[in-house]
């Protein structure tokens, strides 16, 4: 990663998907949690020169045209998923979908974890590509890694995938 550029990474995804556990994993600093006058909880971890904001969506249309000012500038959007929450599957593309469309994130490439796949019921990257329609998306270019964020699985996978895209 070339020390001069700054790497913006947006985290999303619905509550309890994961996210604090996998910036947790990831080591790269301590998080903020922050809870902004706008009610929503962010998490940002600045490490070296990447950024990382994260919080969760779902639930809360009324605030989405504030997210604005964190979605501009962002290079890759990481939508981490429940794979075991087979009820809430199809919210979840819903929103992954509601935020692709912004314009804001029309140039990002993508990155979805497939997480919680040490659970029994949990569905597998397979079936969460057919679930989320992924190869019928054009607008977007995306990647999806299988991950276990309790134990750090898929994680280093993530790390080599966002490095050696911008070495
Ligand atoms: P967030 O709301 O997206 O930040 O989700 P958290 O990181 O707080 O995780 C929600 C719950 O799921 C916590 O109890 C985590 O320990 C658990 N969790 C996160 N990742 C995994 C995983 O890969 N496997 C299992 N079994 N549990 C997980």
């Amino acid at each position: 990663i070339k020390e001069t550029t700054e790497l913006r990474i947006l985290m999303l995804g619905l509550d309890n998907s994961g996210k604090t556990t996998v910036l947790y994993k990831l080591k790269l600093g301590t998080t903020e949690k922050t809870v902004p006058t706008v009610g929503f909880n962010v998490e940002t971890i600045k490490y070296k020169n990447i950024l990382i904001n994260a919080w969760d969506v779902g639930g809360q249309d009324r605030l989405r045209a504030l997210w604005r000012h964190y979605f501009s500038g962002t290079d890759i959007l990481v939508f981490v998923v429940d794979t075991a929450d087979l009820s809430r599957l199809e919210k979840a593309k819903t929103e992954l979908y509601k935020v692709l469309s912004d314009k804001e994130l029309k140039n990002c490439e993508i990155v979805i974890l497939a997480n919680k796949q040490d659970l029994d019921n949990a569905i597998n990257p397979k079936e969460l590509i057919e679930k989320f329609d992924l190869n019928s998306l054009s607008t977007h270019q995306w990647k999806i890694i299988p991950t276990v964020a309790i134990n750090g699985t898929g994680l280093p996978e993530l790390l080599d995938w966002i490095s050696n895209k911008y070495e």
